[in-house]
């Protein structure tokens, strides 16, 4: 019988997706606005603004007994403001607009802000490349910053280095700060609140892979001037493709939905002032959601039981670290579980670590890869990571390397960079694991069995 296999982050549905599309279909509303669309903000203002209210994060031995996760995954009756029902004070103000793309929320937050032809933009480098790329859509420079060693997030010391510097180099203050939830784990967001409001500096959160992560208590996409979400495919939870933009009041959202409609000005024909773009959600894709909303906690409470599992199984293994909460205040979704491997331990196989070209995208992800037919660049990881891959592999069992910070990306090589060292080490250290809702208790075994069969 074939092995099946152990992908990184699967979509789930609840079943009651079909529904809302269905009502899409019935009432013709078939198009970029909708009843979906305003239910679906809804759901999500109400569970960003929310105290942690859910009762389901018992223990894992509580929650999932006999192992037949996911099938055990139960949506709540879809009624997700059941759930959702207290707000945070000082949260009231909080909108949310839905997107086509995470991308497009963070391109959004930066066009609301103004940032234009040769502004500079602070973002954190250890990062996928949607958190830079809007910036140079803008014309505007990305000017990257290091993490630090807890969260994997930017540094607040290094932060307020690089604004001093980049207010001293170019007598401008950099127009946001972009701050980035690594697989889903909260940044030190106090101590970088703090410095974006010494500076005056606006704050863009984003929350793209920690949807539902949380800061003492708090929803993370909710502290800053802006929070992005993402509901692509392999995220917390998804719409097909889709995100979503937090922002502050009815006046800021409606000016978001401007530009997300093309930029039309009130007059009987097309008339345009400023340039627009057309990323708002669909009535069908936000059916989606409003499906998803229904199990999005439990998602989160799957996630979180793999990493225990994980944790159980990896505490033993010399020269292994599982990414963890640094202390209570954290609350990471664990979208993804990642470890590090020390340099010294040595894995199967590890001479023959990146005897070939790649040719094709890892993980089979979504697009069209270009090949340079180079089998090596100047930074990669670790030839232990590259060998663990490549033995996970044979084994159906799908892992990726740690993000490839921004600042050591040929496409950024004239952006100014702040850095430590630790973003780099991670990724060449790091490897990210199956943790999505279709990974069972029993794949989290094969694949611990499988990580240890592969140390040499
Ligand atoms: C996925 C992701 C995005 C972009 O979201 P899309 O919906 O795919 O456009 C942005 N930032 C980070 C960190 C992401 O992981």
């Amino acid at each position: 019988m074939e092995q099946k296999k152990a992908l990184l982050c699967l979509a789930h549905m609840s079943g009651n997706e079909i529904k809302y599309i269905q009502e899409a279909f019935d009432t013709n509303w078939v198009v970029p606005l909708g009843p979906n669309v305003n239910g679906f903000e809804d759901d999500l203002k109400r569970y960003v603004c929310s105290e942690k209210s859910y009762q389901a994060m018992g223990t894992s031995e509580e929650l999932y007994p006999n192992e037949t996760y996911p099938q055990t995954i139960q949506p709540h009756e879809n009624n997700p403001e059941s759930l959702w029902k207290k707000s945070i004070q000082g949260l009231e103000n909080k909108e949310l607009v839905a997107l086509s793309a995470g991308t497009a929320a963070l391109h959004l937050a930066l066009v609301a802000l103004g940032v234009k032809a040769g502004d500079e933009v602070i973002c954190q480098s250890f990062t996928f490349c949607a958190s830079s790329h809007p910036v140079t859509y803008q014309g505007a420079t990305p000017v990257f910053v290091d993490s630090e060693a807890d969260t994997w997030n930017i540094d607040p010391e290094l932060l307020e280095t690089a604004i001093k510097d980049r207010i001293e180099k170019t007598g401008r203050k950099p127009k946001a700060i972009i701050v980035v939830y690594l697989y889903g784990m909260p940044a030190r967001i106090d101590e970088i609140l703090a410095i974006a409001n010494k500076y005056d500096i606006p704050l863009i959160e984003d929350a793209a892979e920690g949807l539902g992560s949380r800061y003492k208590n708090q929803v993370v996409g909710t502290f800053g001037t802006f929070g992005v979400l993402s509901f692509n495919g392999n995220k917390m939870i998804t719409t097909s493709g889709g995100g979503a933009l937090i922002c502050d009041g009815k006046e800021m959202k409606h000016r978001i939905m401007f530009f997300a409609t093309q930029a039309r000005e009130a007059f009987p024909y097309y008339q345009h002032e400023e340039i627009g773009f057309n990323y708002r959600m669909s009535n069908i894709c936000a059916g989606i959601g409003r499906g998803q909303m229904t199990v999005l906690e439990e998602h989160i409470a799957h996630h979180k039981h793999i990493t225990h599992l994980y944790a159980e199984g990896l505490k033993d293994v010399k020269g292994i670290h599982l990414h963890l909460n640094p202390s209570a205040d954290f609350d990471s979704n664990y979208w993804l579980n990642t470890i590090t491997l020390d340099e010294e331990l040595k894995v199967k196989n590890q001479a023959k670590a990146y005897g070939k070209a790649i040719t094709g995208a890892i993980g089979g992800a979504a697009g069209f890869v270009h090949s340079t037919g180079e089998a090596h660049t100047t930074s990669e990881p670790n030839t232990n990571v590259e060998a663990m891959r490549l033995e996970l592999e044979k084994e159906g069992i799908e892992s990726r390397p740690l993000w490839k910070p921004m600042h050591l990306q040929p496409v950024y090589a004239n952006s100014p960079a702040y850095t430590n060292g630790i973003s780099e080490k991670l990724f060449k250290s790091g490897l990210c694991l199956p943790s999505g809702p279709m990974v069972s208790d029993e794949d989290v075994r094969r694949i611990i069995e499988a990580i240890k069969n592969c140390i040499a």
